[in-house]
């Protein structure tokens, strides 16, 4: 069935989102701060508009894909009044997990229904609808969104209640920033002692150290052909991203009290790369600044 849909945030990842949901026959109405966007995304088929509460007047559903949870909150204090009771927001923005509930809060007393729906796959899934969405909400406004969210992504998993897409997001990002610095340190550790990347890729990928982090982004040149070290780590997946969601990770895991380490050191240690060299690096390439604390060359 044709949706009529107020897309709001057309960056990198919703310029593409919003042209499949084109693609797959629904009337979009798009909205960004920046005209450029609005552009690009008028030309493959959005219509656009420049106030974000005429959009979301006439909306049934409303997706956001914005910067940060002070975004959101600040956009839908903006719209909430202009939209038609019932109206289905789905925010598909990377944002606090106590954000995201304030928004499903916000909406939800307003007379509307809401779901978090942030994304994994970066803007060539974006690009492609293979996104993966993680979806916090009720069942009921689950199985409303599935058919757009399977519009512009190829797995839609519903996590549980409002915040717990996000939750699920930091989690799994936790567990990747996290296990890629393992990784650098073993092949870091690997070169000291005269191990060849090879050598440490062919036992490590097939034995107990096996995981994404090694066997797809490989963060040595050579073992993994297509992962960003071969390309001068050009991303794949930005460390500035990576530092953006290990801080909401952070936050996350200091306001639940919960013991995480490496979680909170990996938090600092993407910070920091991000913030000298890596900000437009794939966050693979933090292997070169594990290495040249090591005492080796860059
Ligand atoms: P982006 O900066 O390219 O796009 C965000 C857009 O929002 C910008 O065009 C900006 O002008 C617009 N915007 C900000 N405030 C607005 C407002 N009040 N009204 C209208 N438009 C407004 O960012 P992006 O890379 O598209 O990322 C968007 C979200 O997706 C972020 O939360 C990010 O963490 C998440 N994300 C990004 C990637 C990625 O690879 N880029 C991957 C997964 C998740």
């Amino acid at each position: 069935m044709s949706r009529t849909v107020a897309f709001i945030g057309l960056g990198h990842m919703g310029g593409p989102m919003a042209a499949n949901l084109v693609r797959a026959g629904h009337r979009v109405l798009g909205h960004d701060l920046i005209p450029a966007a609005v552009d690009d995304a008028v030309k493959s088929g959005v219509e656009a508009m420049s106030r974000a509460a005429d959009a979301v007047a006439v909306a049934d559903t409303v997706v956001t894909m914005l910067p940060a949870g002070r975004h959101v909150l600040g956009l839908y204090d903006d719209i909430l009044e202009a939209a038609r009771h019932d109206t289905l927001f789905i925010d598909c923005s990377t944002i606090d997990v106590t954000d995201a509930r304030t928004a499903h809060e916000r909406a939800t007393a307003a007379g509307m229904r809401a779901l978090d729906a942030p994304v994994s796959g970066g803007v060539v899934g974006a690009e492609a609808a293979t996104l993966t969405f993680m979806t916090g909400g009720g069942e009921a406004e689950f199985q409303d969104a599935r058919p757009l969210l399977e519009a512009m992504g190829k797995k839609v998993v519903h996590c549980g209640g409002a915040g717990a897409g996000q939750a699920a997001k930091i989690c799994n990002n936790m567990i990747l920033g996290v296990s890629m610095i393992a990784v650098s340190e073993a092949f870091v550790l690997g070169e000291s002692l005269g191990l060849s990347h090879q050598a440490l890729y062919d036992v490590a990928s097939t034995a107990s150290g096996q995981c994404w982090a090694l066997s797809v982004n490989c963060p040595v040149p050579g073992p993994v052909p297509e992962s960003p070290a071969n390309r001068d780590y050009r991303p794949g997946f930005a460390a500035a991203l990576m530092a953006k969601d290990l801080g909401l990770a952070a936050n996350a895991v200091r306001a639940e009290g919960v013991q995480a380490e490496l979680g909170l050191r990996a938090a600092e240690m993407y910070t920091a790369y991000a913030e000298r060299v890596g900000a437009t690096e794939d966050f693979s390439g933090i292997v070169r600044i594990i290495r040249a604390h090591d005492g080796g060359d860059q």
